[in-house]
């Protein structure tokens, strides 16, 4: 199969609570626990040629709680784990700022998506995000990108809520990161 005309197509990812259990602040590597099946999904994105982009609010860098070179130990570790499925991920997107500095980066702003599509000359409408937050999905809608809602946090209800209170749309509600892998991967190959 020709993958190399997917190299327009992003899969942005969210990390904490979408590819990793969300307990709070991950300020050490050794706190990044992935859920089940993540690295042979994420590599299943790879063979299908997309970007796969992670965007992800990092606050506790502006809290002073975490310094950038530990979040690059963070995702050192990250890059490790997914390596062992032979899965990685193609570049990081990170907003340092605490939600009062009222910065454009942090999601639900949607300016880490549009430097992506710049960096990688992205079509951002057949581009996906995975995220399990309103945040996430509000940035999405907002880059128009369709996104796609995994149910695997505390916080996956209530973007559900603010989608049906029509907030923003989801392209598809998936109960973990494999499942939302399998319907982008079964969108992706229907194109061809
Ligand atoms: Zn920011």
């Amino acid at each position: 199969m020709d993958t190399s005309r997917r190299k327009n197509i992003a899969v942005f990812l969210d990390r904490d609570g979408t590819l990793n259990q969300d307990s709070g602040y991950v300020t050490v590597p050794e706190q990044l626990i992935l859920f089940s099946g993540v690295p042979e999904a994420l590599a299943r994105l790879n063979q299908l040629g997309v970007q796969v982009i992670l965007v992800t609010n990092q606050s506790a860098i502006g809290r002073g709680w975490l310094t950038t070179e530990g979040l690059q130990r963070i995702h050192q570790r990250l890059a490790d784990l997914l390596r062992v499925q032979g899965g990685s991920i193609d570049d990081v997107f990170f907003c340092p700022h605490r939600p009062d500095e009222g910065c454009a980066c942090r999601k639900p702003e949607a300016a880490m998506i549009t430097q992506a599509a710049e960096r990688y000359s992205l079509d951002l409408s057949q581009s996906f995000f995975v995220g399990d937050k309103s945040s996430d999905l509000d940035a999405a809608h907002r880059a128009g990108v369709p996104g796609v809602l995994v149910m695997t946090s505390d916080y996956s209800e209530a973007a559900l809520k603010a989608r049906d209170e029509g907030q923003f749309s989801i392209a598809h509600v998936a109960q973990t990161f494999v499942h939302a892998v399998d319907w982008i991967e079964s969108e992706l190959l229907g194109r061809c």
